[in-house]
């Protein structure tokens, strides 16, 4: 297939007339977005909606998020809107927060992945607004990468990816926020984050005032989003997750790197702070220890820049959790798989 690339300026996007006609007629188009590039279709085309999972491998039963323009998109969507979800439209729409509603019967069951709820969000970046402008159609779209690797956030990552699979890619540079919306689902007694993202629970229970929960704690049941139970987000090499104190971390890592077979191409992934400590040829930058929106921003760049590089194995210096660092951890130990090491 003849893929159709449409480099884009984020401020002052033009010229997406294509893209949004392709949409229109049932084509998939993969978008820069606030978060990471997304690969579209419009929500009311069976075939485009099967296509989105056979083009990623992605399961049947990871369901798919729809993106908005306007409210009035909203209400063809959802079923009901909360008062509670109502303030958070107010305060964080447009913008990285997804919210879960009941759905409308008219919603396909192929972007719900069978759940009688859906997930909705409106972008808050200049060229994903216009492209769904455009469209004047919902879009879904999860992710804009094959199933399983990082995900996207800069238009080659797409490229590599998805050439030649897809009708157009538009290139919008990199993606500010770097990870995925934060899922809020509202529709249980309390509040629960199902992926943390970069706007944090401080800030969903400010606007609430009431706490709400993270995904798998107190009494919430694990698989609310099917999604989750993927593993994610993973660069072809191992990944090993280290969490703990920073000092003993470093050493934990100087530790296996002295252990491993010669000939390893091991790339460390550590914070600025501490990169001069690890005894090793490569080692790549986080950002700061103390600002995990920077570390959020890189960190799907550093695990395919390992994958480019061909690692064999790649040791990260975990960060706390807390704000954005939930969200980076979460990725990480997904990345990561089984491979998590708590230094104590
Ligand atoms: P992606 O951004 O590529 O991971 O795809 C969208 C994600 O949104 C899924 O993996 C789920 O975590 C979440 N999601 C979508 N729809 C629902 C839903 N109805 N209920 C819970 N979570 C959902
Ligand atoms: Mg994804």
């Amino acid at each position: 297939m003849e893929t159709l690339i449409l480099k884009v300026n984020r401020d002052q996007p033009r010229g997406l007339e294509p893209a949004a006609r392709i949409l229109q007629s049932g084509g998939l188009v993969a978008f820069p977005t606030e978060t990471v590039y997304g690969l579209g279709a419009i929500f009311n085309n069976e075939t485009a909606l099967l296509n989105i999972f056979a083009v990623k491998g992605r399961p049947a039963d990871n369901p798919l998020i729809v993106h908005i323009y306007g409210l009035d998109q909203l209400s063809r969507i959802a079923g009901s809107i909360s008062p509670s979800a109502e303030k958070l439209i107010d305060r964080f729409w447009p913008g990285p927060l997804t919210l879960i509603f009941p759905k409308k019967p008219e919603v396909s069951s192929r972007v719900t992945a069978g759940l009688d709820s859906v997930a909705v969000r409106m972008p808050s970046d200049p060229a994903a607004r216009e492209l769904l402008r455009l469209t004047g159609i919902p879009v879904a779209a999860p992710s804009a990468n094959l199933s399983g690797k990082p995900s996207p956030t800069l238009g080659e990552h797409v490229i590599n990816d998805l050439f030649g699979k897809i009708e157009c890619i538009i290139d919008g540079g990199a993606c500010p926020a770097g990870v995925e919306s934060t899922v809020l689902s509202l529709t249980g007694t309390v509040p629960v984050i199902l992926r943390p993202g970069t706007v944090t629970r401080e800030d969903l229970e400010q606007v609430l005032g009431q706490p709400i929960l993270e995904a798998g704690e107190g009494e919430v049941e694990r698989p609310q989003a099917p999604g989750m139970k993927y593993r994610h987000y993973a660069p072809a090499a191992p990944v090993f997750l280290y969490e703990g104190e920073p000092e003993k971390i470093i050493r934990e890592i100087n530790r296996s790197l002295k252990e491993k077979t010669s000939g390893t191409k091991a790339v460390v992934l550590g914070t600025t702070e501490n990169l001069s400590k690890y005894h090793n040829e490569w080692v790549l930058d986080l950002g700061p220890r103390d600002d995990p929106g920077v570390i959020a921003a890189r960190i799907y760049q550093l695990l395919r820049f390992c994958d480019q590089f061909g690692a064999d194995l790649i040791l990260i210096e975990g960060i706390p959790e807390g704000g954005v660092g939930t969200a980076v951890i979460n990725r990480l130990r997904k990345a990561a798989g089984g491979n998590v090491i708590h230094v104590s």
